[in-house]
This record gives structure tokens, C-alpha cells and sequence, in this order.
């Protein structure tokens, strides 16, 4: 049985659920396992890729609207009708691959705010899909950032938590009416000299 959630992809003007933005407590804390993939799961999946789609995101993790259990979706192809979204419940990355590169993020919970990320180029991801299938994929490039991004909420990490230069950082928060005290500073594990090739 496939149980591919079949969501169209078009903007709703009222879409089903609220995005919280960096400052609501819900994505500072860990989201729970989710020990059952029910139709309650489906209906959270689903609400949560109209909500994206609505708001013009290519992923979007539970904590984001308020739902601390691990579950994210992911869609790099908003534009195409015909690819499946994907559901990830539950993810677990069990390697990582090739080269840490550098690139632009943003974030649904931070509109507006976009910095340079570390990111392995590839990722190996464990998780069960909407069917509650276990799968195994590997994702490459923008996939494996977006889900190494929507994996970090879960854990109650926001991507800006980890850009070096303070004083831009701050500059950028503050333009689009956010705080830097509400930024979680930490270290890239990426960055460590122990995981950089060479
Ligand atoms: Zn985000």
C-alpha cells in the first residue's frame, strides 16, 4: 500500500496551519518520536504541506506550527505536480557525504533572514514514511541541506544559530524585525577540524 498524500500544490489564501517565528518557545524545545503513523500523522503531514506550499516554503518541520513531534516534509519541486512530496517521520541521518559546502538558507519561522550555511553535500537518511514504511534514501545538494535543515528543528536548533559573524547577523535579524537574543549561538559540527576533508 502506497499512501503517497496527494496534496496540491497551489497557494491557499488561509492555509490550515499557523508558522511560528524565531522567538516562540515551541522552536527551542525537542520534538517527541512519534510511536504511531495514523491518519491523525497523515492529517498533520498533509496540513503541514498546504501551509508550505501556501507560503512558498520547500520544507517545513512540525515544531514550526506548533506541533513538537519529529516530522518534517519536504518538496525541492513545488513547481511539479506530477513528484511526490516527501514525508519524513521519525528521520535519523546515519552518514553524511562528500564535501561541507556553503550556501544561502532561509527559514519559513525567520521570513526574510537569509545566511551562508555549512551543509554536507550528501546525506544517508533514515526514517518511516506517511504509510509508515521504513525507507532508507540518499539525498544530494539542495535535498540533503533542506533535510538537514528541517532535521535541525527537531532538535530545537534554527539554522541562524550557527553563522560566525555576529555583527551581520545582527544586522540581518534586525532588518527583518527579529532579535539576536533569541539566537541560540553554537558551533557547526561541520566546521569541526575533526570532520573536514583533508
Ligand atoms: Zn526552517
Amino acid at each position: 500500500m502506497v499512501a503517497t498524500l496527494s496534496v496540491p500544490k497551489v497557494k491557499l489564501k488561509n492555509p490550515p496551519l499557523h508558522i511560528y517565528r524565531m522567538g516562540d518557545k515551541v522552536l527551542r524545545q525537542p520534538a517527541k518520536r512519534i510511536s504511531q503513523v495514523n491518519d491523525e500523522i497523515r492529517q498533520l503531514a498533509r496540513d503541514m504541506l498546504q501551509t508550505m506550499y501556501s507560503a512558498d516554503g520547500i520544507g517545513l518541520a512540525a515544531p514550526q506550527v506548533g506541533v513538537p513531534k519529529r516530522l518534517i516534509v519536504v518538496d525541492i519541486y513545488p513547481d511539479k505536480p506530477e513528484v511526490p512530496p516527501l514525508v519524513l517521520i521519525n528521520p535519523e541521518i546515519r552518514e553524511y557525504l562528500g564535501e561541507t559546502v556553503a550556501a544561502q538558507e532561509g527559514c519559513l519561522s525567520i521570513p526574510g533572514v537569509f545566511c551562508e550555511v555549512l551543509r554536507a553535500q550528501g546525506v544517508v537518511v533514515s526514517f518511516k514514511d506517511e504509510s509508515g514504511r521504513p525507507r532508507t534514501i540518499q539525498a544530494d545538494d539542495l535535498l540533503a541541506r533542506v533535510i538537514q535543515h528541517e532535521i535541525d528543528h527537531l532538535n530545537g536548533v534554527l539554522f541562524v544559530d550557527y553563522v560566525e559573524n555576529e555583527l551581520l547577523l545582527d544586522q540581518e535579524l534586525r532588518k527583518h524585525g527579529f532579535q539576536m537574543q533569541d539566537v541560540q549561538r553554537r558551533a557547526n559540527p561541520l566546521a569541526a577540524p575533526a570532520l573536514k576533508p583533508r
